[in-house]
């Protein structure tokens, strides 16, 4: 029956509203709870804190010495604010965040108590990473990996429920070496671009170039829904999507929630969000509605790869805390209802440095726009020739569900330039540079480019990577999703085609061409070689998906299924082991942990989908039938009829829908594959669709039973109740 559903919307409706904060003055709160430069150099003798100053700058090892007054410092700060643990923070490769916590209590030789926190166990830390899957790096032997502080991304205390943690952002690497996170590889990706990036800014003739880094400002979508539903879906607990929910009367359809007035308990939610974000210096900056019901979306403003990463895995964890407090559970699957808009996270992408600034920034000069050129050249050429990398950094079981659903990008990688732009390179492709011979290839080519200028792009958001003005926007990622693994393939395949960029233009300029003419042969290439990866057009409509396969031959790979055996090519081993970013060891690694990963959600969701229909929606079809069935007999004694195509209606779902269940059941029963390869395969094309017809069958008995005998809170309830 339908009781505990009843409770919670009583409960709902009759809940006391969290009374708002007043807000604090944010120059009072801001980054209050990080470990950062400042509060180093208030409490730290000068020498220590000039040397661990220039260690953050340069990313160096941190001096041993120097260690232990920071640690000292950092625990004192972190007791006065009543943390009793620690722990390190790190980043496996599952998208999770993951900490060990170890208290600072030390127990003396007299059995006396002292609080202690040497520079070692700062630095470096042991934690037991065995049940951490690491795609065969470690065996289970020598299963424990270590992690040392990362000292680009500050210490911070983290504020629950269960009292204060000081954190500390380690990367997590394997004792022989081998990265086992997501943190070293983007690491090392920056380090890579950088050294790419400052080859090509030299060759174009700056006398001045400072070291080269990424920035990310990253767009994330989420829904709330109030605890008192969740309880009740299993499927929400532990898949964090429905597995079934037939579609309300109004969904989506009437487009009057984006931007809409955001409900005041959710408001009250999103202060106390912010609140705690800022007090961890983390720049929230945008929040508003989403375009479904129940949905909404923050942004911070962007800051450099390394730290948005950390920052981004943060907001996760605090979006979630905080929900929990509030009544709410915030769901950061990529579709948690079908049928309404799913969740995505927008990854907002540049690279620059202290001398030149922002690289995909047009610039207003003829050297800036010449330089951006080049840039957006390289940026163009790596999507073209490893877009099926990038689709692979995006594959998970639930982004599946939301790319090429028209609603979100397809799972073909294209690059979107606006108008203007397009023009520009379509320019130096078609040659009307130098037709022209008249002016010169200067003036037609570089100097004649407009001044872009920065919001060039009308921003079709039908593609899943566009140029928005000074940065790239990769809209493909998922909600639930590491920004890391997409920032990673970014700045690795930028690194690649900038050392491609880089020695294309040293050979033109040996060979005694002016550096413009240089630029243009160069770009000319890139464009003729490359240039198939540009589309402006509609990424959802059906023409594109034929085109982009058929005539420009690019790779659709819809499930992660298609998508994660990229990982195993050769071309992507060769990619990754050049520029020093994973090595082959590495990235096979990774291939495991995502394959088993995909293969382990849904045969989880399988197993829930058959579970919820057996014990939930079957029973309360057979419940449905026996009232019918009982009142049908007693009216036709009374002589009265009662039409039975009601029952034989429900009678047939039910059956079709435990038939499916059994075919389902069959289907998790087979394990015996050749390769993980198959194994995926067997997931995305034989369970999936089992799944998805049983779903088929409950949805339509949820039409067809009487409300009071649901047992599920139904989609109604959930996104329109709060
Ligand atoms: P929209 O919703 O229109 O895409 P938002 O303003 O919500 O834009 O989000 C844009 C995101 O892009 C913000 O996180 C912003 O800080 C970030 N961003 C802006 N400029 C850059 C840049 N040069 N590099 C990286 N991220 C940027
Ligand atoms: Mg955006």
């Amino acid at each position: 029956g339908n009781a505990a559903r009843v409770q919670a919307i009583h409960q709902i409706t009759n809940r006391k509203p969290t009374p708002p904060k007043s807000p604090e003055r944010l120059e009072e709160i801001w980054a209050e709870n990080v470990f950062n430069l400042q509060k180093m150099q208030a409490s730290l003798p000068k020498a220590v804190f000039k040397s661990i100053k220039k260690t953050i700058m340069t990313g160096e090892k941190l001096d041993a010495s120097v260690a232990d007054s920071v640690a000292t410092a950092m625990r004192d700060w972190a007791m006065a604010k009543g943390a009793l643990y620690y722990a390190h923070v790190f980043y496996p490769m599952t998208n999770l965040t993951a900490e060990k916590h170890d208290g600072f209590i030390s127990v003396q030789g007299d059995g006396s108590v002292i609080s202690e926190f040497s520079g070692k166990v700062l630095v470096q830390g042991e934690p037991d990473g065995s049940s951490f899957p690491n795609g065969g790096i470690r065996d289970t032997f020598e299963a424990r990996g270590y992690t040392a502080w990362d000292v680009t991304s500050p210490a911070y205390i983290m504020e629950t429920d269960n009292g204060s943690t000081l954190c500390i952002p380690t990367v997590f690497v394997s004792w022989t070496g081998e990265a086992l996170d997501k943190k070293v590889p983007l690491l090392r990706s920056i380090a890579a671009m950088d050294k790419a990036a400052r080859k090509v800014l030299t060759l174009l003739g700056n006398d001045e170039v400072a070291p080269v880094n990424s920035s990310c400002g990253a767009e994330q979508e989420y829904f709330l829904v109030d605890a008192n539903f969740a309880s009740q879906r299993p499927d929400l607990l532990l898949a964090g999507r429905t597995l079934f929910g037939k579609a309300p009367a109004k969904g989506q359809e009437f487009d009057d929630h984006y931007f809409g007035a955001i409900p005041e308990r959710v408001q009250v939610y999103m202060q106390d969000v912010e609140e705690t974000l800022y007090k961890l210096g983390i720049p929230a900056k945008t929040r508003h509605n989403e375009v479904a019901p129940g949905q909404f979306e923050i942004a911070p403003f962007f800051e450099a790869a390394n730290v948005a990463s950390d920052h981004q895995q943060m907001i996760m964890t605090v979006l979630k805390c905080k929900a929990k407090e509030h009544g709410f559970v915030c769901l950061l699957h990529e579709k948690p209802f079908a049928g309404i808009n799913g969740s995505g996270k927008h990854v907002n992408w540049s690279v620059g440095n202290a001398t030149q600034g922002n690289l995909l920034d047009p610039g207003d000069s003829p050297h800036d726009n010449a330089q951006f050129l080049v840039f957006c050249g390289a940026v163009i050429r790596g999507v073209h020739k490893y877009g099926p990398l990038m689709r692979a950094a995006i594959a998970t079981a639930s982004n599946d569900h939301r790319l090429g659903a028209n609603e979100a990008p397809p799972a073909i990688m294209s690059v979107y330039l606006g108008t203007q732009l397009e023009e520009v390179f379509d320019q130096i492709k078609t040659g009307s540079v130098s037709e022209s011979k008249h002016k010169g290839v200067m003036d037609l080519g570089l100097s004649s480019v407009p001044p872009l200028s920065k919001d060039a792009g009308d921003r079709n958001r039908t593609s899943p990577f566009a140029f928005t003005g000074n940065r790239f926007e990769f809209r493909a990622v998922g909600s639930n999703q590491s920004v890391a693994g997409p920032l990673i393939v970014l700045n690795t395949i930028l690194a690649d085609s900038l050392e491609w960029v880089g020695n294309r233009l040293e050979s033109e300029l040996g060979k005694g061409t002016e550096l413009n003419s240089a630029i243009i042969t160069v770009l000319k290439e890139v464009m003729e070689l490359h240039g198939n990866v540009i589309f402006g057009g509609n990424g959802y409509s059906e023409e594109w998906h034929t085109m982009a396969v058929n005539e420009r031959g690019l790779a659709n790979l819809p499930t992660t299924a298609d998508a994660l055996p990229v990982l195993k090519e050769e071309y992507i081993e060769d990619l990754f082991k050049k520029t020093g970013v994973l090595t082959p060891v590495e990235l096979e690694s990774r291939f495991e942990v995502y394959a088993e990963q995909y293969i382990l959600s849904i045969e989880v969701e399988a197993k829930l989908v058959i579970n919820m229909a057996k014990t939930m929606i079957y029973p309360a079809a057979v419940e449905y039938l026996s009232k019918l069935s009982s009142t049908i007999t007693s009216l036709s004694s009374l002589g009265v009829s009662l039409e039975a195509s009601s029952a034989q209606t429900v009678a047939n779902l039910a059956s079709a829908m435990m038939k499916d269940v059994s075919a389902l059941s069959e289907a998790l029963a087979t394990h015996d594959f050749a390769t993980t390869e198959d194994h995926m395969k067997h997931c995305a094309f034989t369970v999936r669709p089992l799944m998805d017809q049983v779903r088929e069958s409950g949805d339509a008995l949820e039409g067809e039973i009487a409300d009071s005998f649901w047992p599920l809170p139904t989609y109604q309830e959930m996104l329109f109740i709060k």
